[in-house]
């Protein structure tokens, strides 16, 4: 006999970048471009999961999609015991460290707290989302999910998550360089390059740096802000993974870009800018990086996020 559903719950949650150089692991931003849709729905029945996704490329069992992970958690917090279907719309391309993940972990957090009322405050829900990380990380990761629930530019310190709203006039440019086939532990990937011990000199200076990113969000200053984006430590060792990165870096900027780095884990490339007007020209010139290195991207310009919704 057919399933008869006897409730659901939308949420839509957008993508996002991590790190904006020096705030590795630290920093995050809600983009107002790519989104991923959740639908949960309440099933007669009890105890299963059915994940039901658009991208047939991402794992559909509940303990290795970011959606299912969530929902998995919340269901034995809460000893709900119900059946439940998960329909996953994917906006956001997975592997390129604009948030895939992250944005369905999200909205599943969002849309399971609204269909059983369960009143979780925005920080209890970005732990939630951030276990869905495991899917695609290994551990929680909170710097997307948090930014992609809050919205804005959003800052994680012991847990707690502290929201800026971005100056109106920052304008972002992210190249995706989709025909770069991105490994499936990209992100264990990013992470093994990483330095195990890092010279005090380096840490004084990302600190001033990522400090001046605060700083500039809280001043609402995008010319301050592009100038807290330097960071000596991670970008270095991670831009040989990303064929193209010098190209797109140079060519961002001599278009009129203010700063360029790495998305997240990458191999994504984001160029911040005061205003639209240079937008198109940025992207054209970060494409034509890529194509320097024989890479084919997508571009999209787009301002901050206001972050998740209910639909
Ligand atoms: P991103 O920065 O896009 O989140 P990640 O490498 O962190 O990139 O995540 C992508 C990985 O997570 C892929 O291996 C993908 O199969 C896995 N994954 C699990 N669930 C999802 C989901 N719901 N959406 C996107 N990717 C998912």
């Amino acid at each position: 006999m057919a399933r008869v559903s006897v409730m659901s719950r939308t949420a839509i949650a957008p993508c996002s970048t991590a790190n904006l150089g020096p705030g590795y692991d630290v920093f995050g931003l809600a983009l107002d471009a790519l989104e991923d849709t959740v639908r949960i729905t309440k099933m007669l029945g009890s105890g299963k999961i059915v994940i039901k996704n658009s991208d047939r490329a991402i794992p559909a069992t509940a303990e290795s999609n970011s959606a299912g992970i969530v929902v998995k958690r919340m269901m034995s917090d809460f000893q709900i015991d119900d059946s439940i279907e998960i329909q996953i719309t994917k906006g956001v391309p997975a592997g390129y460290g604009i948030g895939s993940s992250a944005a369905s972990a999200a909205a599943a957090a969002i849309a399971f707290n609204a269909l059983y009322n369960l009143k979780i405050d925005k920080n209890k829900l970005i732990e939630y989302a951030a276990e869905g990380e495991i899917a695609s990380a290994g551990a929680k990761h909170y710097d997307n999910v948090s930014a992609s629930v809050l919205g804005g530019f959003v800052i994680g310190h012991k847990r707690q998550f502290i929201r800026i709203e971005p100056p109106r006039d920052l304008f972002l440019v992210v190249a995706v360089p989709i025909s770069i086939q991105v490994p499936k532990k990209k992100t264990e990937v990013a992470r093994s390059v990483l330095p195990k011990e890092v010279p005090l000199k380096s840490v004084v200076h990302n600190v001033s740096g990522a400090s001046t990113i605060v700083a500039g969000f809280a001043l609402k200053d995008v010319e301050m802000i592009a100038r807290g984006i330097d960071d000596i430590i991670v970008e270095p060792v991670r831009k040989h993974l990303i064929p193209g990165y010098d190209s797109v870096k140079q060519n961002a900027l001599a278009a009129g870009a203010l700063a360029v780095t790495i998305s997240g884990a990458g191999p994504s490339m984001i160029a911040f800018l005061k205003s639209g007007k240079k937008a198109n020209k940025v992207a054209d010139a970060m494409a034509k990086g890529f194509l320097e290195a024989d890479v084919k991207s997508m571009t999209f310009s787009c301002c901050s996020s206001s972050g998740s919704h209910l639909a």
